[in-house]
Protein backbone atom coordinates (compact mmCIF):
# COMPACT_ATOMS: atom_id res chain seq x y z
CA UNK A 1 0.00 0.00 0.00
CA UNK A 2 2.86 2.49 1.26
CA UNK A 3 4.74 1.41 -1.98
CA UNK A 4 1.66 2.25 -4.33
CA UNK A 5 1.23 5.26 -2.34
CA UNK A 6 4.95 5.97 -3.47
CA UNK A 7 5.05 4.99 -6.78
CA UNK A 8 1.41 6.68 -7.37
CA UNK A 9 3.33 10.38 -5.89
CA UNK A 10 6.05 9.52 -7.94
CA UNK A 11 3.99 9.12 -11.33
CA UNK A 12 1.88 12.36 -9.93
CA UNK A 13 5.85 14.23 -10.11
CA UNK A 14 6.14 12.97 -13.15
CA UNK A 15 3.14 13.74 -14.53
CA UNK A 16 3.49 17.71 -13.22
CA UNK A 17 6.91 18.23 -14.81
CA UNK A 18 5.77 16.75 -18.14
CA UNK A 19 2.62 19.15 -18.06
CA UNK A 20 3.97 22.00 -16.55
CA UNK A 21 7.22 22.20 -18.93
CA UNK A 22 5.94 24.69 -21.29
CA UNK A 23 4.10 27.21 -18.97
CA UNK A 24 7.65 27.00 -16.96
CA UNK A 25 9.80 27.97 -20.43
CA UNK A 26 7.19 30.65 -21.35
CA UNK A 27 7.29 32.44 -17.56
CA UNK A 28 11.15 31.64 -17.52
CA UNK A 29 11.32 33.57 -20.79
CA UNK A 30 8.93 36.78 -20.05
CA UNK A 31 10.64 37.15 -16.46
CA UNK A 32 14.27 37.24 -18.13
CA UNK A 33 12.58 40.46 -20.01
CA UNK A 34 11.13 41.69 -16.87
CA UNK A 35 14.73 41.35 -15.36
CA UNK A 36 16.70 43.03 -18.25
CA UNK A 37 13.79 45.78 -18.17
CA UNK A 38 14.86 46.87 -14.82
CA UNK A 39 18.12 47.75 -16.14
CA UNK A 40 15.93 50.94 -16.12
CA UNK A 41 15.61 51.55 -12.46
CA UNK A 42 19.23 50.69 -11.57
CA UNK A 43 20.07 53.27 -14.46
CA UNK A 44 17.75 55.96 -12.31
CA UNK A 45 18.40 54.90 -9.00
CA UNK A 46 22.31 54.80 -9.47
CA UNK A 47 22.45 57.61 -12.30
CA UNK A 48 25.16 59.14 -13.28
CA UNK A 49 27.30 55.72 -11.80
CA UNK A 50 24.84 53.47 -13.39
CA UNK A 51 27.07 51.71 -15.89
CA UNK A 52 28.33 49.22 -13.47
CA UNK A 53 25.10 48.43 -12.00
CA UNK A 54 23.48 48.01 -15.56
CA UNK A 55 26.57 45.82 -16.74
CA UNK A 56 26.07 43.51 -13.74
CA UNK A 57 22.28 43.32 -14.63
CA UNK A 58 22.76 42.80 -18.64
CA UNK A 59 25.51 39.97 -17.06
CA UNK A 60 23.30 38.03 -15.08
CA UNK A 61 20.53 38.38 -17.96
CA UNK A 62 22.90 36.65 -19.95
CA UNK A 63 23.60 34.22 -17.77
CA UNK A 64 19.82 33.42 -16.77
CA UNK A 65 19.27 33.44 -20.41
CA UNK A 66 22.19 30.39 -20.92
CA UNK A 67 20.89 28.68 -18.54
CA UNK A 68 16.94 28.50 -19.59
CA UNK A 69 18.32 27.75 -23.15
CA UNK A 70 19.19 24.29 -21.39
CA UNK A 71 15.55 23.35 -21.03
CA UNK A 72 15.22 23.69 -24.81
CA UNK A 73 17.48 21.00 -25.15
CA UNK A 74 16.10 17.56 -25.31
CA UNK A 75 18.69 15.51 -22.43
CA UNK A 76 18.20 18.61 -19.95
CA UNK A 77 14.60 18.39 -20.10
CA UNK A 78 14.47 16.13 -17.29
CA UNK A 79 16.14 18.13 -14.69
CA UNK A 80 13.95 21.63 -15.69
CA UNK A 81 12.90 21.66 -11.78
CA UNK A 82 16.79 21.73 -10.54
CA UNK A 83 17.25 24.20 -13.34
CA UNK A 84 14.92 26.78 -12.67
CA UNK A 85 15.82 26.32 -9.29
CA UNK A 86 19.26 27.79 -10.11
CA UNK A 87 18.07 30.50 -12.31
CA UNK A 88 15.68 31.61 -9.30
CA UNK A 89 18.82 31.65 -7.26
CA UNK A 90 20.85 33.52 -9.48
CA UNK A 91 18.23 35.91 -10.44
CA UNK A 92 18.21 36.24 -6.64
CA UNK A 93 21.67 36.89 -6.33
CA UNK A 94 21.87 39.05 -9.19
CA UNK A 95 19.74 41.90 -7.28
CA UNK A 96 21.67 41.15 -4.07
CA UNK A 97 24.94 42.15 -5.91
CA UNK A 98 23.51 45.05 -7.99
CA UNK A 99 22.42 46.34 -4.77
CA UNK A 100 25.37 46.97 -3.55
CA UNK A 101 26.60 49.40 -6.35
CA UNK A 102 24.02 51.87 -4.42
CA UNK A 103 23.92 53.98 -1.90
CA UNK A 104 22.27 53.17 1.75
CA UNK A 105 18.88 53.74 1.65
CA UNK A 106 18.18 53.24 -1.56
CA UNK A 107 20.13 50.01 -1.08
CA UNK A 108 17.14 48.58 0.66
CA UNK A 109 14.29 49.43 -2.30
CA UNK A 110 16.53 46.03 -3.70
CA UNK A 111 15.02 44.05 -0.88
CA UNK A 112 11.88 44.51 -2.25
CA UNK A 113 13.12 43.07 -5.72
CA UNK A 114 13.95 40.43 -3.88
CA UNK A 115 10.56 39.53 -2.79
CA UNK A 116 9.76 39.84 -6.32
CA UNK A 117 12.10 37.00 -7.30
CA UNK A 118 11.21 34.84 -4.22
CA UNK A 119 7.21 35.10 -5.13
CA UNK A 120 7.94 34.20 -8.74
CA UNK A 121 10.23 31.30 -7.65
CA UNK A 122 7.04 30.22 -5.29
CA UNK A 123 4.36 30.93 -8.11
CA UNK A 124 4.86 31.55 -11.58
CA UNK A 125 7.69 29.48 -12.52
CA UNK A 126 5.79 25.97 -11.93
CA UNK A 127 8.47 25.08 -9.26
CA UNK A 128 7.66 22.25 -6.59
CA UNK A 129 8.02 23.17 -3.29
CA UNK A 130 11.61 21.50 -2.92
CA UNK A 131 13.17 22.98 -5.25
CA UNK A 132 10.73 26.09 -4.75
CA UNK A 133 11.89 26.35 -1.42
CA UNK A 134 15.50 25.63 -2.22
CA UNK A 135 15.35 29.10 -3.83
CA UNK A 136 13.72 31.10 -1.78
CA UNK A 137 15.37 30.13 1.63
CA UNK A 138 18.83 30.55 -0.62
CA UNK A 139 18.28 34.00 -1.54
CA UNK A 140 17.24 34.95 1.98
CA UNK A 141 20.08 33.52 2.95
CA UNK A 142 22.50 35.31 1.01
CA UNK A 143 20.54 38.26 1.55
CA UNK A 144 21.08 38.18 5.29
CA UNK A 145 24.64 37.50 4.98
CA UNK A 146 24.70 40.71 2.95
CA UNK A 147 23.21 42.38 5.13
CA UNK A 148 24.90 41.58 8.50
CA UNK A 149 28.52 42.44 6.56
CA UNK A 150 27.24 45.90 5.54
CA UNK A 151 28.39 47.80 8.12
CA UNK A 152 26.18 51.42 6.74
CA UNK A 153 22.99 49.45 7.31
CA UNK A 154 21.13 49.79 10.74
CA UNK A 155 19.74 47.02 12.88
CA UNK A 156 16.47 47.91 12.74
CA UNK A 157 16.31 47.80 8.88
CA UNK A 158 17.98 44.41 8.91
CA UNK A 159 15.15 43.37 11.26
CA UNK A 160 12.52 44.60 8.99
CA UNK A 161 13.92 42.92 6.26
CA UNK A 162 14.35 39.73 7.85
CA UNK A 163 10.77 39.54 8.81
CA UNK A 164 9.94 40.30 5.12
CA UNK A 165 12.30 38.11 3.77
CA UNK A 166 10.58 35.39 6.11
CA UNK A 167 7.07 36.09 5.36
CA UNK A 168 7.26 35.79 1.63
CA UNK A 169 9.01 32.64 2.13
CA UNK A 170 6.88 31.23 4.75
CA UNK A 171 3.50 32.04 2.59
CA UNK A 172 5.31 30.48 -0.60
CA UNK A 173 5.61 27.50 1.27
CA UNK A 174 2.43 27.53 2.89
CA UNK A 175 0.78 28.46 -0.54
CA UNK A 176 3.17 25.63 -2.59
CA UNK A 177 2.71 23.02 -0.21
CA UNK A 178 -1.47 23.21 0.00
CA UNK A 179 -1.62 23.86 -4.09
CA UNK A 180 0.37 20.42 -4.31
CA UNK A 181 -1.20 18.45 -2.11
CA UNK A 182 -4.41 19.77 -3.67
CA UNK A 183 -2.80 18.70 -6.94
CA UNK A 184 -2.09 15.18 -5.88
CA UNK A 185 -5.02 14.86 -4.38
CA UNK A 186 -6.99 15.63 -8.33
CA UNK A 187 -3.87 13.24 -9.51
CA UNK A 188 -4.95 10.19 -7.35
CA UNK A 189 -8.51 10.56 -8.17
CA UNK A 190 -8.16 11.00 -11.61
CA UNK A 191 -5.73 7.58 -11.84
CA UNK A 192 -8.40 5.75 -9.48
CA UNK A 193 -10.92 7.26 -11.86
CA UNK A 194 -9.42 5.58 -15.17
CA UNK A 195 -8.64 2.60 -13.37
CA UNK A 196 -12.37 2.13 -12.09
CA UNK A 197 -12.99 2.84 -16.70
CA UNK A 198 -10.29 0.75 -17.23
CA UNK A 199 -11.79 -2.51 -15.18
CA UNK A 200 -15.04 -1.55 -16.21
CA UNK A 201 -14.56 -2.36 -19.87
CA UNK A 202 -12.29 -5.18 -19.10
CA UNK A 203 -15.63 -6.62 -17.05
CA UNK A 204 -17.76 -5.21 -20.53
CA UNK A 205 -15.67 -7.57 -22.72
CA UNK A 206 -15.95 -10.41 -20.39
CA UNK A 207 -19.58 -10.28 -19.91
CA UNK A 208 -19.57 -9.89 -24.00
CA UNK A 209 -17.41 -12.56 -24.44
CA UNK A 210 -19.64 -14.78 -21.35
CA UNK A 211 -22.61 -13.88 -23.29
CA UNK A 212 -21.41 -14.32 -26.75
CA UNK A 213 -19.79 -18.30 -26.10
CA UNK A 214 -20.84 -21.42 -25.68
CA UNK A 215 -19.87 -22.61 -21.96
CA UNK A 216 -19.08 -25.95 -22.27
CA UNK A 217 -17.26 -25.81 -25.79
CA UNK A 218 -15.97 -22.40 -25.83
CA UNK A 219 -17.27 -21.85 -29.34
CA UNK A 220 -19.75 -19.27 -30.58
CA UNK A 221 -23.02 -19.58 -29.22
CA UNK A 222 -26.82 -20.05 -30.56
CA UNK A 223 -27.38 -16.62 -29.87
CA UNK A 224 -24.28 -15.26 -31.89
CA UNK A 225 -25.14 -17.90 -34.88
CA UNK A 226 -28.98 -16.39 -35.30
CA UNK A 227 -27.78 -12.94 -35.32
CA UNK A 228 -24.31 -13.93 -37.92
CA UNK A 229 -27.08 -15.73 -39.43
CA UNK A 230 -29.37 -12.62 -40.32
CA UNK A 231 -26.51 -9.96 -40.77
CA UNK A 232 -24.67 -12.65 -43.70
CA UNK A 233 -28.55 -13.43 -45.18
CA UNK A 234 -28.73 -9.71 -45.63
CA UNK A 235 -25.30 -9.89 -47.23
CA UNK A 236 -25.81 -12.19 -49.54
CA UNK A 237 -29.22 -11.17 -50.60
CA UNK A 238 -27.51 -7.28 -51.40
CA UNK A 239 -24.08 -8.81 -52.83
CA UNK A 240 -25.79 -11.91 -54.67
CA UNK A 241 -22.96 -13.76 -53.03
CA UNK A 242 -24.02 -17.25 -52.29
CA UNK A 243 -23.91 -18.48 -48.73
CA UNK A 244 -23.59 -22.28 -47.59
CA UNK A 245 -24.71 -23.64 -43.68
CA UNK A 246 -23.38 -26.88 -42.50
CA UNK A 247 -25.47 -28.09 -40.13
CA UNK A 248 -23.68 -31.27 -37.96
CA UNK A 249 -25.27 -34.17 -35.32
CA UNK A 250 -23.18 -36.67 -33.85
CA UNK A 251 -24.45 -39.69 -34.63
CA UNK A 252 -25.54 -42.30 -31.76
CA UNK A 253 -24.59 -39.64 -29.46
CA UNK A 254 -26.64 -41.07 -27.06
CA UNK A 255 -25.29 -43.99 -26.67
CA UNK A 256 -21.82 -42.90 -26.41
CA UNK A 257 -22.68 -41.17 -23.39
CA UNK A 258 -24.64 -43.71 -21.65
CA UNK A 259 -21.64 -45.84 -22.50
CA UNK A 260 -18.73 -43.46 -21.40
CA UNK A 261 -20.28 -41.58 -19.50
CA UNK A 262 -21.31 -37.55 -19.78
CA UNK A 263 -18.02 -36.58 -18.74
CA UNK A 264 -16.24 -38.17 -21.74
CA UNK A 265 -18.94 -36.98 -23.54
CA UNK A 266 -18.73 -33.74 -22.95
CA UNK A 267 -14.97 -33.82 -24.18
CA UNK A 268 -16.05 -35.34 -27.33
CA UNK A 269 -17.92 -32.19 -27.55
CA UNK A 270 -15.47 -29.88 -27.06
CA UNK A 271 -13.21 -32.05 -29.46
CA UNK A 272 -15.67 -31.76 -32.37
CA UNK A 273 -16.53 -28.16 -31.29
CA UNK A 274 -12.30 -26.92 -31.21
CA UNK A 275 -11.74 -29.35 -34.89
CA UNK A 276 -14.76 -26.78 -36.27
CA UNK A 277 -13.34 -23.91 -35.09
CA UNK A 278 -9.69 -24.54 -36.61
CA UNK A 279 -11.13 -25.67 -40.13
CA UNK A 280 -13.53 -22.58 -40.13
CA UNK A 281 -10.62 -20.14 -38.68
CA UNK A 282 -8.96 -19.31 -42.41
CA UNK A 283 -12.40 -17.96 -43.99
CA UNK A 284 -15.12 -15.22 -43.46
CA UNK A 285 -17.04 -18.37 -41.77
CA UNK A 286 -18.54 -19.58 -37.90
CA UNK A 287 -18.74 -22.63 -36.53
CA UNK A 288 -21.15 -22.67 -33.55
CA UNK A 289 -23.16 -24.60 -31.23
CA UNK A 290 -26.56 -24.86 -32.41
CA UNK A 291 -27.90 -26.97 -29.19
CA UNK A 292 -26.88 -30.59 -27.40
CA UNK A 293 -24.83 -32.58 -29.91
CA UNK A 294 -25.82 -30.49 -32.79
CA UNK A 295 -23.47 -27.80 -34.37
CA UNK A 296 -23.41 -25.34 -37.17
CA UNK A 297 -20.72 -23.99 -39.79
CA UNK A 298 -21.81 -20.73 -41.53
CA UNK A 299 -19.91 -20.28 -44.98
CA UNK A 300 -20.04 -16.71 -46.32
CA UNK A 301 -19.29 -16.89 -50.50
CA UNK A 302 -18.91 -20.48 -50.33
CA UNK A 303 -20.69 -22.18 -53.20
CA UNK A 304 -22.03 -25.70 -53.20
CA UNK A 305 -18.82 -27.78 -54.87
CA UNK A 306 -16.72 -25.43 -52.09
CA UNK A 307 -18.79 -25.98 -49.30
CA UNK A 308 -18.84 -30.25 -50.27
CA UNK A 309 -14.90 -30.25 -50.29
CA UNK A 310 -15.32 -27.95 -46.92
CA UNK A 311 -17.43 -31.16 -45.02
CA UNK A 312 -14.54 -33.22 -47.05
CA UNK A 313 -12.10 -32.23 -44.16
CA UNK A 314 -14.80 -32.22 -41.46
CA UNK A 315 -15.78 -35.93 -42.04
CA UNK A 316 -11.51 -36.49 -42.23
CA UNK A 317 -10.57 -34.64 -39.37
CA UNK A 318 -13.09 -36.10 -37.39
CA UNK A 319 -12.35 -39.36 -37.82
CA UNK A 320 -8.72 -38.31 -37.16
CA UNK A 321 -9.64 -37.59 -33.78
CA UNK A 322 -10.22 -40.94 -33.49
CA UNK A 323 -12.72 -41.43 -30.58
CA UNK A 324 -14.28 -44.22 -30.17
CA UNK A 325 -17.77 -45.30 -30.07
CA UNK A 326 -18.14 -48.77 -28.97
CA UNK A 327 -22.37 -48.91 -29.26
CA UNK A 328 -22.11 -47.58 -32.63
CA UNK A 329 -22.58 -49.75 -35.53
CA UNK A 330 -21.56 -47.29 -38.03
CA UNK A 331 -17.76 -46.64 -37.60
CA UNK A 332 -15.41 -47.84 -34.61
CA UNK A 333 -14.82 -44.51 -34.19
CA UNK A 334 -17.47 -41.09 -33.62
CA UNK A 335 -19.41 -40.20 -36.84
CA UNK A 336 -21.37 -37.69 -37.71
CA UNK A 337 -24.19 -36.68 -40.22
CA UNK A 338 -24.57 -33.39 -42.39
CA UNK A 339 -27.18 -31.53 -43.83
CA UNK A 340 -25.48 -28.71 -46.40
CA UNK A 341 -27.83 -26.37 -48.24
CA UNK A 342 -26.02 -23.44 -50.25
CA UNK A 343 -27.70 -20.34 -50.86
CA UNK A 344 -27.21 -19.45 -54.52
CA UNK A 345 -30.16 -18.78 -56.74
CA UNK A 346 -33.28 -17.29 -55.64
CA UNK A 347 -32.06 -14.91 -53.47
CA UNK A 348 -35.08 -12.78 -53.49
CA UNK A 349 -36.72 -16.07 -51.06
CA UNK A 350 -33.75 -16.47 -49.18
CA UNK A 351 -34.04 -15.88 -45.41
CA UNK A 352 -32.77 -17.35 -41.96
CA UNK A 353 -35.75 -19.56 -41.59
CA UNK A 354 -35.60 -20.95 -45.21
CA UNK A 355 -31.76 -21.61 -44.76
CA UNK A 356 -32.35 -23.62 -41.62
CA UNK A 357 -35.06 -25.57 -42.57
CA UNK A 358 -32.99 -26.86 -45.53
CA UNK A 359 -30.08 -27.59 -43.97
CA UNK A 360 -32.65 -29.24 -41.57
CA UNK A 361 -34.17 -31.54 -43.98
CA UNK A 362 -30.83 -32.40 -45.43
CA UNK A 363 -29.45 -33.45 -42.10
CA UNK A 364 -32.67 -35.47 -41.55
CA UNK A 365 -32.58 -37.41 -44.85
CA UNK A 366 -28.25 -38.05 -43.79
CA UNK A 367 -29.88 -39.67 -40.87
CA UNK A 368 -32.74 -41.48 -42.54
CA UNK A 369 -30.14 -42.78 -45.41
CA UNK A 370 -28.12 -44.74 -42.92
CA UNK A 371 -26.13 -41.45 -40.90
CA UNK A 372 -22.08 -41.33 -41.10
CA UNK A 373 -22.84 -39.11 -44.39
CA UNK A 374 -23.99 -35.57 -45.81
CA UNK A 375 -26.78 -34.75 -48.15
CA UNK A 376 -26.59 -31.57 -49.61
CA UNK A 377 -29.09 -28.74 -51.48
CA UNK A 378 -29.51 -25.53 -53.18
CA UNK A 379 -32.19 -22.89 -52.49
P1 LIG B 1 -28.78 -39.63 -33.72
O1 LIG B 1 -27.75 -40.38 -34.45
O2 LIG B 1 -30.15 -39.93 -34.22
O3 LIG B 1 -28.51 -38.20 -33.69
O4 LIG B 1 -28.79 -40.19 -32.27
P2 LIG B 1 -28.33 -39.46 -30.96
O5 LIG B 1 -28.22 -40.45 -29.88
O6 LIG B 1 -27.11 -38.67 -31.22
O7 LIG B 1 -29.51 -38.45 -30.75
P3 LIG B 1 -30.42 -38.21 -29.52
O8 LIG B 1 -31.20 -36.99 -29.84
O9 LIG B 1 -31.23 -39.43 -29.20
O10 LIG B 1 -29.46 -37.96 -28.31
C1 LIG B 1 -28.68 -36.82 -28.20
C2 LIG B 1 -27.85 -36.98 -27.00
O11 LIG B 1 -26.95 -35.91 -26.84
C3 LIG B 1 -28.69 -37.04 -25.73
C4 LIG B 1 -28.02 -36.09 -24.79
O12 LIG B 1 -27.76 -36.67 -23.54
C5 LIG B 1 -26.70 -35.77 -25.47
N1 LIG B 1 -26.29 -34.44 -25.14
C6 LIG B 1 -26.87 -33.29 -25.48
N2 LIG B 1 -26.16 -32.24 -24.95
C7 LIG B 1 -25.12 -32.77 -24.27
C8 LIG B 1 -24.05 -32.22 -23.50
O13 LIG B 1 -23.91 -31.01 -23.35
N3 LIG B 1 -23.16 -33.06 -22.95
C9 LIG B 1 -23.28 -34.42 -23.11
N4 LIG B 1 -22.37 -35.19 -22.56
N5 LIG B 1 -24.29 -34.97 -23.80
C10 LIG B 1 -25.20 -34.16 -24.39
MG1 LIG C 1 -29.57 -34.27 -32.28
MG1 LIG D 1 -27.22 -37.12 -32.70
Amino acid sequence: MRKNRKKLYSDFLQNYNDENLQAAKKSAVFATAFYLLFSLLDAYLAYPNYTQIVYTRVLFTSVLSLIISLVYFESFKKYWQAIYCIFVILAGLGVIIMSTYLKCPIKTLYAQGLLLVIFYGYTMNRLLLIPATIAGITISLFFTIVLFNTPEITPSAIITSLFFQAAANMFGIFNLSYHQRILFKEYSLKIKDTQRARNLISLNKKLKNLASTDGLTNIANRRVFDETLDSEIENSIRCKAPLSLIMLDIDYFKLYNDYYGHVQGDDCLKKIAKLLQAHTKGTEGLAARFGGEEFTILLPNYGQQKCIIFVDEIIKGLTSLQMENHDSNLSKYVTASYGVVTACENYHNLSAKSLVTSADSCLYEAKENGRNQFVTAKI
